[in-house]
């Protein structure tokens, strides 16, 4: 039975692939602010070490897949926490368990970004640059001064995604696994706020996929479920979308 941890297990993607990944067979630990085998706040350095030092107990160190689900929106209390967890809480796991994944069977790791990072693509942005340098408290000071809630979305997952690419060729001869899902619009609590606000709820409510709806939660799951399976053995350093043709919409001639 392998063993694989979710983050964000108890809400909306993070759930939906808790559950799923339980269905098909596996020892499934997630990790979450509550509602979770773990409860850990991966927002700081102390929540993130406390995290790693549970999943260590509870697994002796050998690990099978890992999925970072946990996330913040752009209604988060404020934009240095999106990087926190977004990018930072991210990064810092992967690193972390990377040696209990090469102890694992078929291991495979996956980390969530977003439609949202398609935007970004091929622009210097310095914030993305402080985030890939690994610097949290000068990128956390760097968006305090913009404050752009969207910016510091954007950025997070776009310096996520690209980490875990550069991550995926440098673990390529350790034989783990590490792909992206960037789903477009996922009904869930974090979608429903940023439609609900009043900064962002026109803009988000306008940017209607090709397949002219939102997705729900299991729709990505199925995806994570797929990509985390021996199914996918040869998939590596990938993004894929599941965002109903947002992406396509967005920037035809890049891929
Ligand atoms: P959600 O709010 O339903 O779930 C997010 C989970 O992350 C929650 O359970 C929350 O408690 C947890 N979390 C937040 N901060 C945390 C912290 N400091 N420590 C531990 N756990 C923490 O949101 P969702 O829509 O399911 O989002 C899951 C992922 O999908 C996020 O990374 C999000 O950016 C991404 N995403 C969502 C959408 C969408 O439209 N819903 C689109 C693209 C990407």
């Amino acid at each position: 039975m392998p063993t694989t941890v979710v983050t964000g297990s108890a809400s909306g993607i993070g759930r939906s692939v808790y559950e799923l990944l339980k269905e098909r067979g596996h020892r499934v630990i997630g990790v979450d602010l509550k509602d979770a085998e773990i409860a850990a706040d991966l927002s700081t350095v102390e929540g993130r070490e406390a995290a790693i030092r549970e999943i260590r107990a509870l697994t002796g160190g050998t690990l099978d897949g890992l999925v970072c689900c946990a996330g913040l929106g752009v209604t988060a209390p404020d934009s240095g926490l999106i990087l926190r967890v977004n990018h930072f809480a991210v990064t810092a796991l992967l690193d972390a368990l990377f040696d209990d994944l090469k102890r694992g069977h078929s291991p495979a790791a996956l980390v969530i970004g977003s439609v949202a990072a398609s935007q970004l693509v091929g622009q210097e942005v310095p914030l993305v640059e402080t985030l890939l340098a690994g610097d949290e408290e000068a990128a956390v000071a760097q968006i305090r001064d913009l404050d752009k809630p969207q910016l510091a979305y954007a950025a997070s997952k776009y310096a996520v995604t690209r980490f875990a690419r550069r991550r995926a060729v440098a673990w390529g001869p350790s034989g783990v696994r590490l792909n992206v899902v960037a789903p477009g619009a996922v009904e869930t609590p974090l979608h429903k706020a940023s439609s609900e606000d009043p900064r962002f709820g026109e803009a988000v409510k306008n940017f209607v996929a090709p397949l002219g709806r939102a997705a729900q939660p299991s729709e990505v799951a199925e995806l994570v479920g797929f990509l985390q399976s021996d199914a996918a053995s040869f998939i590596h350093g990938t993004v894929l979308y599941a965002d109903g043709g947002m992406d396509a919409m967005m920037k035809e001639a890049t891929f």
